[in-house]
């Protein structure tokens, strides 16, 4: 088996038909994608097999991806999770614990819902968060598949910069939250709009969190520090874009070049 020396993480935010709104995925060009990495041999990762791997702890397949999903949109569950089952491929979402604790007081009506988009949904997350987000229900099932990973994307993604202080207890919270909505020992967080800071990562790895998903492009080695995941930004392209941006982060070499040129 060829191993993986470094291991590429996808950041997607919405699969829906809002072609050309912000960070959206047609549902054409995600399942391209998909069906792509299900058909190529693609190895998809659940978080734990990607943290043992930062850790040295597990070798992977050199054709080895991980999937994550930002904010926890509720067309995550009712589009991109049904493409995902289909093809048997595994994706991680982090989700607002407060916006998925206060959307699942309100049961959605059906299924069939108007999905909003990214300007619509992020207004609608604080106000209604039942017609934008997803639910305990839609994650405990999600998490039953075998197919998805949750972990958190802090409590409130919250519009105001934050003390420490205000920190400590948001984080805390969340993981308290999860513990007893779903029984995931939180070690993961993805960081709100990718704005952290020296402090905040050593705050975060007291409170337990071992792994620390950013917006920075770049490699991830098996190098033991997982304080600064680095991720992709995914384009409403088909598999002929993954394909490329998979094969220039999957080297060490290239892709940290293209990383630092890109930025
Ligand atoms: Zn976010």
């Amino acid at each position: 088996m060829k191993k993986a020396t470094s291991i590429p993480v996808l950041m997607y935010h919405h699969v829906s038909d809002h072609k050309g709104a912000l960070v959206t995925m047609t549902p054409e060009n995600f399942e391209s994608q998909i069906a792509y990495l299900a058909s190529d041999g693609y190895k998809t990762l659940s978080l734990e097999e990607f943290l043992a791997f930062k850790k040295g702890e597990l070798e992977l397949p050199k054709k080895s991806v991980l999937l994550t999903f930002d904010d926890g949109w509720i067309d995550n569950y009712l589009v991109a999770y049904k493409v995902l089952k289909k093809y048997g491929v595994k994706a991680t979402i982090f989700v607002v614990t407060d916006w998925v604790e206060r959307s699942s007081e309100d049961k959605r009506p059906n299924d069939d819902i108007y999905i909003p988009n990214h300007t619509e949904g992020k207004k609608l997350a604080y106000e209604e968060p039942a017609s934008a987000v997803m639910n305990w229900d839609d994650l405990n099932e999600m998490i039953e598949s075998g197919l998805i990973s949750v972990d958190s994307h802090s409590n409130a993604h919250d519009n105001e910069p934050l003390g420490l202080d205000e920190w400590r207890d948001d984080l805390a919270f969340s993981k308290q939250l999860l513990k007893s909505r779903l029984g995931i020992e939180l070690k993961h967080l993805c960081w709100p709009r990718g704005k952290y800071t020296d402090e905040l990562i050593d705050l975060a790895k007291s409170l337990g969190f071992e792994a620390l998903y950013t917006t920075k492009r770049g490699v991830n080695l098996a190098d033991s520090d997982a304080s600064e995941i680095k991720r992709i930004s995914t384009k409403d392209k088909d598999a002929k874009w993954l394909k490329r941006v998979l094969w220039l982060y999957s080297s060490p070499t290239f892709g940290g070049l293209y990383a630092r040129f890109k930025q």
